[in-house]
Order: C-alpha cells, then sequence, then structure tokens
C-alpha cells in the first residue's frame, strides 16, 4: 500500500484488515482477555506458532492497526507499541542488552534518554557517548563486545545531526544493530530504513499523535539488521524465521515482562491525530524555517540552531537527507520544526520567555502549538553543567518546539518578546 501517499496510506491502513460491522476505522478494543472456542487455538497463540489475542498488556487489535500504520510509514517489517517512547527506549535497552555488554550512543540526545542510559550503566551494560556527527567517532568506540549504536537523527535539543549514511554503513560492516531515533524528523521527512538502520523507535507522543493529548512509543524492524547471530536472543524466541526475531523478544519480554503497554484509548488518539502527520510537518516546517530566518537576523540573538539555515554545521546533510519526495522522484527539503535559540550575552532568557503572549512556556515537543522552554534550567538541570557543556547546551539555550499557528502571528510574538529585552 506504500506505493500511495502517505496520507492516502495513513486513512485507508484500516481497510487492507478486516473491520468490524465495515467501521471506517479500527475501533477500540478495551477487553483485556480473548477467548477461544477450542483450547488448541489458545495453546497455539501462547506457544507463537498462531498469531491472536491472548492478554492486551501484549496488544490489542486497536494496537495492532496503530502499528500497522506505524510499519507502513517507516516501511518496515512490524512493529511494537508501548506506553510512552521512554517505555519502547527501556524495552530496547534492557531486553537486547545483557549485563557486559556495550553500546555506542550519539552524545546528543534527549535528557530522559541520557537518563535512562545511566540506569544502564548501573545494571552492567558499557556506554560510550560520542560526537556522532561524524561516523569515524563511533568507529573508534567500537569494541568487541559493542552489541548496538544509538543515534537521534535531529538532535533534542541541539539539532546536531548526525552522520546517519555513514553510521549505517559503519554497522553494516561491523554487524551491530544500528538503532536510530526518529522523533524530531518522523517519518515524514525521513525514514531510517533508508540508511541500513536495524530498528527504529518513535515518540508517538510528539509529531505523530501531534496534539499533546497521549503518550506512547513505537519500536519498528525496517530490516537492516540480520538476527540470526544475535547472541542476546532467547532461544525460545530462535525459532522461525529470524527476521521476526527481535520484535518477537522485543514484545515478549519488554511488553509482557515489563508491563509498558499502550491502551487501546489511545492507540485509537494516536492514530486519528497520525492523519494529518504530513499536514502539520508541512506546516510546522514551514513555519520554523521562517521563524528561524526571523530569529538569526536579529540582532538580540547570538545563534539559531536549526538544520535549516545555512550557519548549521550539518546543513548540507539536513538538505540532502531530510524531505519529501514527489510523484517525480524530485525531492524538496524540510528541516523539521525543532530548533534552540541563544541571545545575545547579558540578554535574560528567562525574561524573554515571560515576555512570550503566544508562545506557551512548556516542555514537550512536536505539538500543533509553539512550546518553549530554557533547557539547561530544565531539562538538562539534573544533569550538571559539565555534561551539559559536552551535549552542547549553553546556559541561555531556549528550546523551540514550533507549532502550526499563522506565521506571522508567531512572528510578531518572538519581535515584540524580544524588544522588551533590555540589556
Ligand atoms: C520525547 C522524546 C522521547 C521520549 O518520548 P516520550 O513519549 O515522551 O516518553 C525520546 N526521544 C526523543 C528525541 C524525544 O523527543
Amino acid at each position: 500500500m506504500m506505493s500511495k501517499g502517505i496520507t492516502t496510506t495513513l486513512l485507508h491502513a484500516d481497510r487492507s484488515g478486516n473491520i468490524e460491522h465495515g467501521a471506517v476505522h479500527k475501533p477500540m478494543h478495551t477487553a483485556v482477555a480473548y477467548r477461544y472456542g477450542d483450547v488448541n487455538d489458545l495453546v497455539a497463540v501462547f506457544q507463537g506458532t498462531q498469531s491472536g489475542y491472548s492478554y492486551s498488556r501484549q496488544g490489542t487489535p486497536t494496537t495492532a492497526a496503530l502499528e500497522h500504520k506505524i510499519t507502513l510509514l517507516e516501511r518496515g517489517r512490524g512493529t511494537v507499541s508501548f506506553g510512552s517512547g521512554m517505555a519502547a527506549q527501556a524495552a530496547l535497552f534492557s531486553t537486547l542488552l545483557r549485563a557486559g555488554d556495550h553500546l555506542v550512543s550519539s552524545q546528543f540526545i534527549f535528557g530522559n534518554t541520557n537518563s535512562l542510559l545511566g540506569t544502564l550503566q548501573d545494571l552492567g551494560v558499557q556506554v560510550t557517548m560520542v560526537d556522532a556527527t561524524d561516523a569515524a567517532n563511533i568507529a573508534a568506540a567500537v569494541q568487541e563486545n559493542t552489541r548496538m549504536v544509538f543515534v537521534e537523527t535531529i538532535a533534542n535539543p541541539g539539532t546536531q545531526v548526525a552522520d546517519l549514511a555513514g553510521i549505517g554503513r559503519l554497522c553494516r560492516e561491523r554487524g551491530l544493530l544500528y538503532v536510530v531515533d526518529n522523533t524530531v524528523s518522523t517519518p515524514y521527512l525521513f525514514n531510517p530504513a533508508d540508511v541500513g538502520a536495524g530498528l527504529v523507535m518513535n515518540s508517538l507522543s510528539k509529531y505523530i499523535c501531534g496534539h499533546g493529548n497521549a503518550l506512547g512509543g513505537a519500536l519498528t524492524d525496517v530490516g537492516g539488521f540480520d538476527w540470526s547471530d544475535y547472541p542476546n536472543i532467547a532461544e525460545v524466541y530462535r525459532k522461525g524465521d529470524p527476521a521476526n526475531w527481535g520484535l518477537m523478544q522485543l514484545r515478549k519480554k519488554g511488553l509482557r515482562d515489563m508491563g509498558g503497554s499502550l491502551a487501546s484509548e489511545t492507540a485509537h488518539r494516536i492514530a486519528v491525530g497520525a492523519e494529518t502527520l504530513a499536514l502539520r510537518m508541512e506546516r510546522a516546517c514551514h513555519n520554523a524555517l521562517t521563524v528561524a530566518q526571523f530569529l538569526e537576523g536579529h540582532p538580540s540573538v547570538a545563534r539559531v540552531h536549526y538544520p535549516g539555515v545555512a550557519s548549521h554545521p550539518q546543513h548540507a546533510r539536513a538538505t540532502e537527507l531530510f524531505g519529501v519526495r514527489d510523484a517525480s522522484g524530485g525531492h524538496a527539503a524540510r528541516y523539521g520544526a525543532l530548533m534552540s535559540v541563544e541571545l545575545q550575552p547579558g540578554l535574560d532568557c528567562l525574561a524573554f520567555l515571560n515576555a512570550l503572549e503566544i508562545v506557551i512556556l512548556s516542555t514537550h515537543l512536536g505539538d500543533s502549538r509553539t512550546l518553549a522552554l530554557p533547557a539547561a534550567h530544565t531539562i538538562y538541570y539534573e544533569m550538571g553543567p559539565q555534561k551539559r557543556a559536552q551535549m552542547g547546551i549553553a546556559d541561555s539555550l531556549v528550546r523551540l518546539s514550533v507549532g502550526i499557528e499563522d506565521t506571522d502571528d508567531l512572528l510578531t510574538d518572538l519581535a515584540q518578546g524580544l524588544a522588551r529585552l533590555t540589556r
């Protein structure tokens, strides 16, 4: 079905299965348990020889319909959904890594992911964090016990763009599992499958749901990794096609044992939000580029970190990797809707934020509303100044998640906020 455009695909995806009573989208299935007329079928579902539902902690027809859509969006083999992006990541690291294994991660990652990697180290996994904008840094960090490489496409909040293609080649050569967090770019702008990723993680709470009214996360197997040699797949899941082993272990160990499951009501809400992903991303990316250009030209602004401006160190890479393909095979670059901004020395970023009227002072990103917060004072506060410096987070850094408001209203608000600052 993916030969169609992304929006057509999403709007009509549910019809490819059998929808009860001809409903035009998948209903919410809230039953916790599923009954079988013949106990042999129940046994077969438990033993994995027959597909079906047993207990909703491992999924429902409604979460399966959402998973199918994410699989189509990422052009993958299959998807497992979770109750949040962090639940997906916790399941990813804790079910596919073991004590004594080594993980190489980008040092430019979301603050909560950084915190999770600390927990992982407490549990005996070695973690090395490097500047992933150059695959050579990843290559230099790889050890004999390295099992996984983890990067964000466009890093939150600094917007560094990882050397996604170079790392893909490296992981293929070394037989490493390549995991890409696609949250900030979204599958609308980029498919990690194109650079040889094995697994893709998406926080569904952000652009995919898009309205700031649901938490969810997903892991999609996009086919770049051969699970047959992966030592951490439990013996019981080493049967059938190795292509399914990774997701099988994530569903069984990650959902069944850890229980960070997505509820059907939430899956439905995310699926409805996702229907307008393309429309919202088009508008948000346009707004963000306009805002970035405005801020970069403003005398009170020292730096704008946004892949869409020529001053961004990975502007050329972003132009090549991120965008939309038109029917004739052309490619129009899009740079996402997340940016961060540093004011001129002496200007108080907190005073700037307090002066804003339309922009909402809030954490979160990927909402249809524009949100802003001081990064070092909030999400990155706990880690201290040294770690912040390593992650490129200046004390005055303001993270801006640009929404879909009317462009001029955003420009007017930012301009009046900056105008009220005095040195
Ligand atoms: C928000 C976010 C997450 C975590 O997702 P939640 O759904 O909030 O748990 C992970 N990675 C990135 C890049 C994010 O922005």
